[in-house]
């Protein structure tokens, strides 16, 4: 029998009002032990009542009932609406924990709704998306996700492989039984199709990695080019000391945006140069390692200057970097050098919309995502579909070789157990935990 749970739900501290939750077979029978309501109360109603213990009043609340397995745990669950006084919510849980329930451990009100089935793995790990999206197109692709839309396409690419398995193996024991030659290519294009499917799916995962984490955003350049004035014009804000002087940034500036449906860790530096300045040269320092962990790089070049004028190179961009070249100050004209540039003005406004919308088309690369959808995977999923993807590619390898149908039956089996493995079959409990634990409390 699992424990009875309980955890505030919304954040510590005073507010208006504050939501108490608990998940257990005991929720009813304890909540009457504080009032009357609880064992006579319908599911899904909500009641005004007295909270009281030992005959002294703890508060005057809200209670709604959930009747399990119509909860979001899928056990009973009670949900308590009391006064936002930490006072009131601490006497509440000391109380509930005095009648036997415990605190619940992070993320565990979800992983029950998991274990009882209420939610494939993908729905789970999409409540804390939801939770933390920090733009609205984040927040679509996790509502999408924990609408299903992930576990349906799991669950059809399931369908076929099992079904081209219920084929092989029929042929593996009446090998006899003629087979059209149609009937080979249909079933190896079935296998390819399921590879392509397959491998979009993880090429989402960089998109999915920057629309959960944002976007590590550097701007880069000699002194005096503009970097904090671009910083502050993508901000809309005078976040960043502007000054003629150059050497004024000495240290990292970080601060969040959101463009174009993206997230920016926008981080401001250190002009790049030599410097006898200590506080200076540990700021360009800084500015290079910032560099190394950029998703996207602003590099900024004076853009009335001639190409040659300008002392600071660029390090190579990483693979998994963007990088964008801008002609800054372009309101003092713009050098034949870099026509190839987004000309931008901080001072006038001149070129920040195709500037922003050249960060967005970066950042999706190219995708037409109000059409194609913001569905995208994370890091778990990702590792899970990329053995699907290996072991697909050797079970199309063995069938194009005509190797014994045993060994691409092998390879088809272990890739439908990674499948299985995005939304949460056969998953041991380690992960599970793991996965959790990162989630919130009362969640
Ligand atoms: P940083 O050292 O690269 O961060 O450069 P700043 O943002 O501090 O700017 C250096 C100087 O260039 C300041 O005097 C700014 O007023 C000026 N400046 C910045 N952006 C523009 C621009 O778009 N046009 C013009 N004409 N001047 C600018």
């Amino acid at each position: 029998m699992p424990d009875t749970i309980i955890a505030l739900a919304t954040p510590p501290g005073t507010s208006a009002l504050a939501v108490l939750r608990l998940s257990g077979p005991d929720s009813f029978s304890l909540t009457s032990q504080l009032t009357p309501v609880a064992s006579a109360s319908q599911s899904h109603r909500c009641y005004y009542q007295t909270l009281k213990y030992e005959g002294d009043l703890i508060d005057e609340v809200m209670i709604t009932y959930f009747h399990g397995p119509r909860s979001y745990t899928g056990e009973d669950t009670v949900e308590i609406t009391c006064h936002g006084n930490p006072l009131i919510i601490q006497r509440i849980l000391q109380t509930y924990l005095k009648l036997g329930a415990r605190m619940s451990l992070p993320g565990e009100f979800t992983q029950r709704a998991f274990l009882n089935g209420k939610l494939d793995l993908t729905q789970a790990e999409s409540v804390i998306d939801v939770i933390e999206a920090t733009t609205l197109e984040a927040l679509r692709g996790a509502h999408a996700i924990l609408e299903g839309a992930l576990g349906q396409r799991m669950q059809t690419l399931r369908i076929r492989l099992i079904d081209l398995l219920a084929h092989l193996e029929a042929y593996i024991d009446f090998p006899d039984e003629d087979i059209k030659p149609e009937t080979g290519q249909q079933f190896i294009d079935s296998v390819r199709l399921t590879l392509n499917e397959v491998h979009e799916l993880i090429s989402s995962a960089p998109l999915g990695k920057i629309l959960r984490e944002g976007v590590a955003t550097v701007i880069i350049g000699s002194p005096n080019v503009g970097k904090s004035s671009l910083f502050n014009a993508l901000l809309r804000s005078e976040r960043a000391i502007v000054s003629p002087i150059p050497g004024t940034t000495r240290d990292l500036i970080e601060t969040a945006c959101n463009v174009g449906g993206f997230h920016l860790r926008l981080i401001d530096t250190a002009g790049q140069r030599t410097t006898e300045d200590m506080v200076e040269s540990e700021g360009v320092k800084r500015a290079l390692h910032a560099l190394s962990q950029a998703d996207l790089i602003l590099y900024l070049v004076d853009a009335s200057q001639p190409r040659i004028s300008d002392s600071f190179q660029p390090p190579e961009p990483l693979p998994h970097q963007h990088f964008i070249s801008v002609a800054h100050k372009s309101d003092l004209g713009v050098h034949p050098d870099h026509h190839q540039k987004i000309a931008v003005s901080s001072k006038t406004g001149e070129g920040l919309k195709q500037l922003e919308e050249s960060i967005r088309q970066k950042l999706n690369g190219g995708r037409d995502l109000e059409k194609q959808g913001w569905l995208t995977i994370n890091a778990r999923q990702e590792a899970a579909l990329s053995h699907a993807e290996e072991a697909l590619l050797r079970s199309l390898n063995a069938l194009m070789k005509s190797d014994p149908p045993e060994l691409a039956s092998i390879h088809l089996r272990e890739a439908l157990q990674s499948i299985g493995e995005v939304v949460g079959l056969a998953t041991n409990e380690d992960i599970l935990d793991a996965l959790f634990s990162k989630f919130c409390i009362g969640k």
